[in-house]
């Protein structure tokens, strides 16, 4: 049985499009320095897994993320 346990809200919450640099669990994405690295990440994933990924520039944290695996089309 699961017990829905509230998080302790985040002093450091956001405001603004970040939404990418967080995590579905409100986790921090994994973060990478350099576009090439990320890119590099997201090719190791569709190797790997087959998983489409894409890098992009986060606004937050001013580096590089990888998603854009959660498609519903
Ligand atoms: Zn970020």
């Amino acid at each position: 049985m699961k017990r829905r346990r509230r998080r302790p809200a985040i002093a450091t919450r956001p405001l603004g499009n970040v939404a990418g640099h967080f995590t579905r669990e409100g986790g921090a994405k994994k973060r990478y320095r350099t576009q090439v690295a990320a890119q590099s990440a997201a090719q190791l994933a569709w190797t790997l897994n087959g998983v489409d990924l894409s890098s992009y520039r986060c606004e937050h944290c001013h580096q590089w993320h990888i998603g854009g695996g959660s498609r519903e089309d």
